[in-house]
């Protein structure tokens, strides 16, 4: 039996997502692992890249970290298999360190995460796939292009002084051209990734 515990955040997705975002992403995708047992998220997490945005509420990545280790200890007692669904990318390094900590304690204890490509924040990408699981939630009226500079160019001054410094909007990307149709592509894009993950941890066990 596989745990699965969506790990998402609650910070700034620019003036029209909701801040849950990732939490949000993190839950439909869990939701979408058919065998699995789905645990209720984790939905605060390390945001301090998004400090000085209204609404953004973080925990810091050593608490993060240490939440995780001490819900991988207890879920293992529950469950054979425990898998971390993490989304927003500020929790990589203590997902990582708190399973790396939990396997070294002799636990079956995985992380994934979902490549979804595009936009780095609140931009094209999150706000389709917001389109396809709540529209509602989503005030494409207020959407507008944030930094769209290279990601990758951009990571030195991002991590040093968060996006405040970078984007004004707290968007990385531009959300204007977002659809649900593509939302829902990139949705089940992931969740065929994150079964063939979990088919290739544990067999065909959960393949329903
Ligand atoms: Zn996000």
């Amino acid at each position: 039996m596989l745990l699965a515990v969506p790990v998402g955040s609650t910070e700034q997705h620019g003036p029209h997502l909701p801040l849950t975002t990732d939490t949000d992403i993190a839950v439909a995708l869990v939701a979408r692992l058919t065998g699995a047992v789905a645990a209720p998220p984790l939905c605060f997490g390390s945001s301090g890249e998004h400090a000085g945005f209204p609404g953004t509420l973080s925990i810091g990545r050593e608490v993060t970290q240490l939440v995780l280790i001490e819900l991988g200890r207890s879920a293992s007692e529950s469950y054979p298999h425990v898998l971390f669904v993490s989304t927003h990318g500020g929790n990589a390094a203590p997902v990582g360190r708190a399973v790396e900590y939990l396997r070294f304690e002799g636990r079956d204890v995985r992380a994934w995460s979902p490549r979804f490509g595009g936009d780095a924040h609140a931009g094209r990408t999150e706000t389709s796939m917001m389109l396809a699981l709540a529209p509602s939630r989503v005030r494409m009226e207020l959407a507008e292009p944030g930094c769209t500079e290279d990601i990758g160019a951009l990571m030195p001054r991002l991590t040093r002084e968060g996006v405040r410094a970078v984007s004004p909007n707290g968007i990385l990307g531009d959300p204007t051209g977002a659809t649900a149709a593509e939302g829902r592509e990139l949705l089940e894009r992931a969740t065929a990734e994150l079964r063939a993950f979990v088919r290739g941890w544990i067999g065909a066990e959960l393949a329903a």
